[in-house]
């Protein structure tokens, strides 16, 4: 079989320094005094490899004297950051620079006596976090039909989860901007996740069925696959023993990865898909 691999994949650079992060910690100290505020990353094999040191979540523990807390990518809220201190945790931070930065906006707008309007998935981890911020005076939606029947004050300002679909953050700000003229806009979408999204589109063009690989609850995993599902058969798979049988079919197949998805675990995918006989598509 032919393999195609997306020009941009993989690991993004707030996963990257999360996860460098959290194993220099273990040079520093028994992996049974570290724990994680939620799992440092949408990626099983990581997580088994961390679990076999002793670095576990923090779960409902508030026993945390002599421990070091790492907060992964997503951030957490302010209050969460208090409660750790309070219990004797040490936070270490692990927050992607860019989401640190969408926190620390959102925190300056409600200062400044503006309500935010924040697009995201309700319950996603980074979510929450930025709703911390301002939990007063924000609401989260996650389509232009979260925001029928309400009403904004002049002073609105809207933000994004970092790993938001772009087309839909400007749907919104349309629909939004109708509701609230004043309306300023801040689209904190990061990049990393366009580059991703923007790549597996045009790879779809040149195969024939795409694989993507990551984590089942990563949110920019799921979006790679969306982005292409209407083009290609699409699965997303988070290893090589998840490949489908039905991929056999496929004359050539193109491959991308998750933000949150370590290279050896691609590589495994892409040796295995080659192995595979090539046959014509049926
Ligand atoms: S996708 Fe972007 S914002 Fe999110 S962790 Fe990665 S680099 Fe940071």
């Amino acid at each position: 079989m032919k393999v195609i691999l997306a020009d941009t994949y993989g690991f993004c650079g707030g996963v990257k320094k999360a996860v460098n992060l959290i194993y220099s910690q273990l040079n520093e100290c028994e992996g049974t005094n570290i724990l994680m505020e939620g799992p440092i990353i949408h990626n099983n094999s990581i997580i088994k490899d961390l679990d076999s040191k002793g670095v576990k979540l923090l779960g409902d523990n508030k026993d945390l004297k002599n421990k070091k807390i790492v907060v992964r990518a997503h951030g957490i809220t302010p209050q969460k950051e208090v409660q750790i201190k309070n219990w004797g945790g040490e936070i270490v931070d692990g927050t992607c620079p860019i989401v640190k930065a969408s926190q620390l906006k959102i925190k300056k707008y409600a200062q400044d006596g503006y309500f935010i309007v924040i697009t995201g998935d309700i319950g996603h981890a980074e979510v929450i976090g930025l709703v911390g911020y301002a939990p007063e005076s924000s609401v989260v939606v996650a389509s232009t039909q979260d925001l029928q029947n309400k009403h904004f004050p002049p002073k609105t300002v809207l933000i994004s989860q970092t790993t938001f679909s772009k087309p839909e953050f400007y749907k919104i700000e349309k629909e939004l901007k109708d509701i609230c003229p004043t309306l300023e806009t801040l689209c904190t979408i990061c990049s990393a996740t366009k580059d991703r999204q923007d790549s597996v589109k045009r790879l779809a063009d040149e195969v024939d069925a795409i694989i993507v690989v990551g984590g089942i609850n990563s949110s920019n995993t799921k979006r790679l696959k969306l982005a292409v599902e209407d083009k290609v058969p699409t699965w997303l798979i988070e290893d090589s023993s998840e490949i489908p049988k039905e991929i056999s079919k496929y004359k050539t197949v193109g491959v991308t990865a998750g933000a949150s998805t370590p290279d050896f675990i691609i590589n495994q995918v892409v040796t295995a898909l080659e192995l595979l006989p090539n046959r014509d598509k049926e």
